[in-house]
């Protein structure tokens, strides 16, 4: 007799036992973040306030986190990794850390150049040259290839050819050029070594200014943060140093990224997308170009930054940036060989 209303409320019990441990998970979101940038704070705070999801975050050296969310398996809490540089990414990647991701908002937002099926990039970067402007012309400094000339002996400051910043240079040539000729530059480069690569890009900057050598490499939001410095040494450094677009008379200047994936054992997969999602937002594009002085990757998101803009716009390199991962293992062996420790 009883028999129709409890087959009716099935479903709906059904239904509801679903939602309930669906929505407890999503009130919280795990985040590993190898990204140090101050500014993200703001990030991770408007999330919370536009969706009511919680953020653990926890910090650390990229190396550290995949190894720990690999450690982990499928118990890990971690629901994204965030960090920067797309050879850093590949890593992740290539050890199978993170799952496909299809999000209709992704697609339309992040252009297809800059994501692969399951991480994506949500603000680039540039590499480019920057020369001391008594030690050297302009004209003499126009391509990463110029850098290798000898003509510049003893003139090349450059962090260590190991860093992922380096390798993914060295992995966009490969892809370009070759090996073969990727392996000449970088020997050509070795040989004209002001001194053993150490530091950051900062410290090449500030050697360059100083004129303890005439060119180095450098990430622009380095060269930004520095353009809107207040200190008089920054200044000073500034007005000592020419920045240049490299390869504009060929395949362009290398682009990188910082971007994020959703893990693959993530927990609480759905506020992971969701957060992805959010990054592509224009208010979250607009704090990686006026907190950490990088460009969006949204077409529409505002730069509010003068000294951003002021750099002006160039021709970058539109080598997908999975394409890019490829070869980033290559340029080790192919720096090993050159000496660019
Ligand atoms: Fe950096």
């Amino acid at each position: 007799m009883h028999r129709r209303p409890i087959l009716a409320l099935v479903p709906a019990l059904l239904a509801a036992a679903a939602a309930l441990p669906a929505q407890a998970q999503d009130k919280v979101l795990n985040i590993y973040s190898a990204r140090h940038y101050q500014t993200d704070e703001a990030l991770y705070a408007n999330f919370t306030k536009a969706t009511g999801i919680r953020i653990n975050r926890l910090d650390g050296r990229e190396d550290e986190l995949v190894e720990r969310i690999r450690n982990e398996g499928t118990a890990s809490p971690a629901d994204i990794l965030i960090t920067v540089d797309a050879a850093r990414l590949e890593v992740a990647d290539s050890l199978g850390l993170f799952q496909p991701v299809k999000s209709p908002v992704l697609e339309s937002r992040v252009p297809a150049t800059l994501r692969t099926p399951t991480w994506f990039a949500f603000s680039t970067r540039a590499r480019v040259i920057v020369y001391n402007k008594v030690a050297l012309k302009r004209e003499q400094v126009q391509s990463y290839a110029d850098l290798a000339a000898p003509a510049l002996k003893g003139q090349v400051c450059v962090r260590s050819g190991s860093h992922p910043y380096n390798l993914s240079l060295g992995a966009a040539m490969i892809a370009h050029d070759g090996e073969a000729k990727t392996e000449a530059w970088a020997k050509g480069l070795v040989a004209n070594f002001a001194r053993a690569p150490k530091g950051g890009d900062t410290d090449q900057i500030k050697a360059v200014a100083a004129g303890e050598c005439g060119v180095t490499i450098s990430n622009t939001y380095y060269l930004v943060r520095m353009m809107r410095s207040t200190k008089p040494e920054d200044q000073q450094t500034v007005n000592a140093i020419g920045i240049v677009w490299p390869n504009q008379s060929s395949w362009g200047t290398h682009v990188n990224v910082s971007g994020a994936g959703v893990l693959k054992h993530a927990p609480n997969r759905d506020a992971a997308v969701k957060f992805l999602e959010y990054l592509a937002s224009d208010e979250a594009q607009g704090y990686f170009a006026n907190g950490n002085n990088e460009w969006p990757v949204v077409k529409t998101a505002t730069v509010a930054n003068k000294e951003l803009a002021a750099l002006g716009s160039f021709k970058a390199d539109q080598l997908p940036i999975g394409e890019l991962a490829k070869t980033t293992t290559q340029a080790q062996k192919v720096f090993d060989r050159a000496g660019w420790k």
